[in-house]
């Protein structure tokens, strides 16, 4: 667990849904993650799969208070009053009355509006803490410094090729945790048979995705990897039972290219097509 800035308590290592679109699949996968022991699952409106998380919720049979569960809204619904919309259609599709996070999904639009709806929603207790993603400093500060409430989460593009040093110092300052989207780089530059990961991992008897994640959980950032296989659900749970030391730490540190590999949020080509995104709520 990692303490918010606001007190909430939120595990350090959750489950991801993005691109799992197959209702049956989604649904089967957060069943397989929630019976792991993942009480952490992050979705969003522009996934299209928050209901299939929100069956899986109920037909597992755990208590929804014991499910720490993550949203996100969409640029397509920037502003005020698309936020509180799209909120209530988000608690309808996952069968809820209340989120533990919510993020503004991107740094585009009306961001500012949408904060405001956010914060309203924190204060009448509909959400137990509010976020973002992919915002870098500028944007982070700019929306720190416009409200009242300082986001709680920066969920950004964060595996051992892009570390993003500068922007958890800011963070750092603001008790902002990290919570990091895509850990093994969707699996890009050779991750998963990375030879100094797949070294470090091996006395110890763990691959590199259980290295990459352990190597999160010791940096106390978030970590949400994704699978539709069972017995990878099941590896990536298993990282609590080695401890990797500090010569280890400091050579998947070494391992930092200085820029993202997925998501390059300032590019002007990367805004003209997450704007052109428009899904079915
Ligand atoms: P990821 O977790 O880095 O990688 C997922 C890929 O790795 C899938 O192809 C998966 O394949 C494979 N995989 C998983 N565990 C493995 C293992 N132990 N060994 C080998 N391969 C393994 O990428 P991601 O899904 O993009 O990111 C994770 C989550 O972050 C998303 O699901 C989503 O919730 C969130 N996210 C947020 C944003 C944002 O803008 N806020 C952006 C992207 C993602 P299989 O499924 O076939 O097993």
């Amino acid at each position: 667990m990692i303490q918010l800035n606001n007190g909430v308590n939120m595990p350090l290592l959750g489950f991801g849904v993005f691109q799992i679109t197959d209702h049956d699949l989604c649904k089967q996968s957060v069943l397989t993650a929630l019976q792991t022991g993942y009480r952490l699952l992050d979705t969003a409106a522009c996934y299209g799969n928050e209901r299939a998380v929100g069956d899986a919720i109920r037909e597992s049979g755990i208590e929804r208070d014991d499910v720490f569960v993550t949203s996100k809204v969409w640029i397509q619904d920037a502003g005020y009053e698309k936020t509180r919309t799209s909120f209530e259609k988000t608690l309808e599709n996952l069968q809820t009355d209340y989120l533990d996070l919510y993020l503004i999904h991107m740094p585009y639009g009306d961001y500012h509006g949408r904060w405001r709806a956010m914060e309203e929603l924190y204060r009448a207790e509909k959400i137990r803490a509010i976020g973002v993603c992919n915002f870098l400093p500028d944007r982070l500060i700019d929306l720190i410094l416009s409200h009242d409430v300082v986001p709680a989460v920066n969920q950004v593009e964060l595996h051992p090729f892009c570390q993003q040093r500068s922007l958890r110092q800011v963070m750092e300052a603001y008790r902002i945790v990290p919570m990091a989207w895509a850990p093994f780089a969707e699996g890009q530059h050779g991750l998963f048979t990375d030879p100094v990961l797949t070294a470090i991992g091996s006395p110890y008897g763990k691959s590199p995705a259980q290295v990459v994640l352990r190597w999160l959980q010791q940096k106390q950032i978030v970590a949400i990897p994704k699978s539709v296989h069972a017995e990878r659900i099941q590896q990536n749970f298993d990282v609590d039972d080695f401890a990797l030391s500090p010569a280890d730490m400091v050579q998947i540190d070494a391992l930092d290219l200085g820029h993202s590999l997925i998501l390059d949020v300032p590019s002007l080509n990367e805004v003209y097509r997450l704007h052109a995104i428009r899904f079915e709520p």
